[in-house]
């Protein structure tokens, strides 16, 4: 987790003589000390001095772009200030930008309020001027109503910090592709230099075989280690398999797991997609060591998948240090359960599911897989938490990017599933399985998803509207009728 800070620019002038500058001052220091108090921010505010003049909020708009430990500028009109004083700064800004639209006092003070007060207490009147201006400027930003100290205002701001990090990290994202796509699939493509212009995202190729070499070279003494780890963490499920046999399998996965890390430490990756059809001198499809990859937080997308490594990273970046999180991971819809009233969609890999989202045990289990030509790979299987999450898919529609989030009810699968040796969960999309398998299949989104219980759509929509992409919602308000006519519009606004 990055040292990132927020600064807190207030804006007023000087028509109110300087009492009234000491008072806007004092009063957005209290505001600053209240909300780094409150425990509820994932990072610091940081206090900056009173803007009154364009050469003050040029300067001050400059360092905050230059300064590598801001992830943003909360600004608040405290009075009146005049927006033309904003533009050169607000034009020259690069970073996430939250209007906190809020007030000192949280009550009219009725028996003594007179002109004075009302002159100096006028966020109302002052947010409309700001808010006009950067409207006009047509700069995408998060505004944010209600009282500084309210709960649910800090909470807001705590989630669109989030959003705002990432937004930033974005543009650190480095994808591996150690295969390139499987072979005749359309949804997984797209355009890796669009990618990098609009998110900021490096993806490079790399020969199977060179990563590899880092597994090869990896000693027995550490892949032991590790084992020794897998064997304490985990539940043996031998499944009738000799113990000998199921320990070497879970051995090669120990190598992988620590021969990728090096890689990509060593090349500064955090994201990585791999392709059974293509595993080189691999001796099993990467499967636990890619779990356990994803649950230190790299990215992953099967079948040369991406678009969805780099969400997938993004969003372990944005619920980074999160207390009580439920987890993040690479995802794919697998197969229905269609019985009326209990409809829903399990989901699961061919084994690359992130640990992180686990409900209850994890065990280790040895089986062959229906494709590729390695031997039987380990992987850990366990069924995940219940619910509310985010289902994401971002599709490349060969001239710009969308990104569909579907809001999903994750619950238990009804009875135990013995048979199937991946980690599962099982969900119902909003508003109900039809309509929203119908939206999310009109909207092209893929059988790949990027999943996590610990971002709501809002965040990604406003992630996807920072990136400049058209964001498509599925949620409990989605119909067939207003979606279609929504897509058939953002057709033209994104053209
Ligand atoms: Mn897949």
């Amino acid at each position: 987790m990055k040292n990132y800070k927020f600064w807190f620019a207030t804006g007023s002038q000087d028509l109110y003589g300087d009492e009234c500058l000491e008072h806007v001052a004092e009063h957005s220091k209290k505001i600053v000390e209240g909300l780094n108090q409150s425990g509820i921010l994932p990072y610091e505010v940081v206090w900056k001095p009173t803007l009154i003049t364009n050469e003050l909020i040029r300067k001050t708009f400059n360092e905050a772009n230059a300064d590598e430990e801001c992830a943003g500028v909360i600004t608040w009109m405290h009075t009146f200030s005049p927006a033309k004083s904003w533009i050169l700064g607000l034009q020259e800004y690069r970073k996430p930008l939250l209007h906190l639209h809020t007030q000192f006092n949280v009550e009219i003070p009725y028996d003594t309020i007179d002109m004075d007060f009302m002159n100096e207490n006028q966020s109302a009147h002052g947010d409309r001027e700001y808010g006009h201006i950067v409207t006009r400027m047509g700069i995408e930003r998060k505004v944010i109503v209600g009282h500084w100290a309210d709960e649910k205002v800090i909470g807001r701001i705590a989630s669109w910090m989030r959003t705002a990090v990432g937004i930033m990290e974005s543009s650190h994202i480095r994808v591996v592709r150690v295969a390139d796509n499987m072979r005749n699939v359309a949804v997984t493509e797209g355009d890796k230099v669009e990618a990098q212009i609009k998110f900021g995202w490096e993806i490079d190729a790399y020969p199977v075989n060179e990563i590899a070499e880092y597994v090869k070279d990896v000693s027995q003494a550490d892949v032991d280690t590790l084992v020794e780890e897998y064997y304490s963490k985990y539940d043996i499920l031998l499944e009738g398999r000799d113990e000998k046999e199921f320990r070497e399998h879970v051995a090669v996965q120990a190598g992988i797991e620590i021969g990728f890390e090096r890689f990509l430490k060593e090349k500064n990756y955090q994201a990585i997609v791999t392709h059974f059809g293509d595993l080189g001198a691999l001796k099993q499809l990467p499967g636990l060591a890619i779990q356990r990859l994803m649950e230190k937080g790299y990215g992953f997308g099967g079948e040369g998948d991406w678009k969805t490594a780099a969400m997938v990273r993004l969003m372990k970046i944005m619920t980074e240090g999160m207390k009580d999180a439920k987890g993040t991971s690479f995802m794919e819809d697998y197969t229905y359960n269609l019985v009326p009233g209990k409809e829903g969609i399990l989901q699961a890999h061919m084994l690359e599911v992130c640990p992180t989202i686990a409900d209850g045990p994890v065990g280790i289990k040895v089986q062959p897989l229906s494709m590729g030509d390695r031997e039987d790979p380990a992987r850990l299987v366990f069924t995940s938490k219940e619910g509310p999450a985010i289902a994401t898919s971002l599709i490349d529609l060969g001239n710009r990017f969308r990104l569909i989030v579907n809001s999903v009810d994750c619950k238990k699968v009804e009875k135990p599933m013995p048979k199937l040796p991946v980690a599962t969960a099982f969900w119902t999309p909003q508003p109900d399985l039809a309509t929203g398998a119908e939206s999310w299949i009109l909207a092209g989104g893929a059988h790949h998803t990027a999943f996590t219980y610990d971002l709501t759509a809002e965040q990604m929509g406003d992630w996807g509207a920072a990136m400049g992409i058209e964001v498509v919602y599925i949620d409990k308000d989605t119909t067939i009728r207003g979606l279609k006519n929504e897509l058939r519009w953002n057709s033209v606004a994104f053209r």
